[in-house]
């Protein structure tokens, strides 16, 4: 998970607490660098304060809505902001949290935004292809596929968009998050990787070149 947190004993607290709690923890003391991790990278809840260094909570929530509608966001707010968490609620936040808050109580919302994703959102299929987000385990058939994490994130945005072509730059921006030059052809050796892993004798990949333009997963639609 991601915490996007300014005030460095917050950071501190919220970090070792939920590493403590068993969960896996990066975190990012500004909103430029928040929004960019959160949209660049996969995590399964982003933990969001609001008022923020170089982007509002609000501003990065809004933009997490647009790119990850699917994505829990547990926001914090200081005591009295109640105008903000209205229009947090309203920009799509999963869940609130007032400073200050005890870490039981911010263990227990990060829980419950994971189940009510397992019953929605963790899972996604097609061509024979299974993705589980709580547990990152990928299967092909029936058979487990070991995938590196960015690996992953390119078969997750292949797959939401299933039997549509993607184009190299959308890829680019939307996994590697725009950090590397256009010219690059690293979406190209990574489609390479991807289908290598997922072939099967007598079976390849289902991930299709559409020439000049970028790729698709399964038949067009
Ligand atoms: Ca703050």
């Amino acid at each position: 998970m991601l915490v996007i947190e300014d005030e460095p004993g917050i950071v501190d607290f919220v970090c070792r607490g939920l590493e403590g709690a068993g969960f896996g923890v990066a975190s990012a003391t500004d909103g430029i660098e928040g929004e960019r991790l959160a949209l660049s990278e996969s995590f399964d809840v982003i933990v969001l304060d609001l008022m923020l260094p170089g982007r509002s909570g609000m501003e990065i929530l809004a933009a997490l809505r647009r790119a990850k509608p699917h994505l829990p966001v547990i926001v914090l707010t200081a005591r009295g902001e109640v105008e903000d968490r209205v229009t947090g609620l309203d920009a799509g936040a999963g869940d609130y949290l007032v400073k200050p808050f005890s870490m039981a109580e911010l263990a227990a919302r990060v829980r419950a935004q994971l189940r009510a994703g397992t019953s929605t959102t963790t899972r996604l299929t097609g061509e024979g292809i299974e993705v589980d987000f709580l547990t990152r385990k990928v299967q092909r058939d029936g058979r487990p596929v070991a995938l590196s994490s960015t690996e992953f994130d390119l078969l997750v945005l292949l797959l939401r968009h299933r039997g549509r072509v993607l184009s190299r730059e959308h890829i680019l921006g939307t996994v590697w998050g725009y950090k590397h030059d256009p010219g690059t052809n690293v979406v190209d050796v990574y489609i390479g990787y991807l289908r290598r892993k997922l072939a099967r004798p007598e079976h390849p990949a289902p991930i299709f070149t559409v020439r000049r333009v970028g790729y698709r997963l399964g038949s067009a639609s």
